[in-house]
């Protein structure tokens, strides 16, 4: 436990499992749950097609691959 920038806004806040603070954690899962599902219509679509088909921003995609929460590509 400690303090973290938020990777959202940049805010200071105390870490709690997310990446993100508590204020920007409903954006966080609503764009995890937008990506999750797009993948599991099209497992094998790349970070490209899933930002242009979910609207989610390709920092946040590049973040959620990088900690392993998705498994393409
Ligand atoms: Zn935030």
């Amino acid at each position: 436990m400690g303090l973290r920038n938020c990777q959202r806004c940049g805010k200071l806040f105390s870490f709690f499992n997310y990446e993100v603070c508590r204020e920007c954690l409903p954006e966080e899962l609503a764009d995890f749950d937008k990506v999750r599902s797009y993948l599991e219509k099209h497992p094998k679509a790349t970070l490209f097609e899933i930002g242009r088909e979910t609207g989610v921003k390709r920092s946040v995609l590049y973040r959620f691959y990088r900690s392993g929460r998705l498994s393409g590509k």
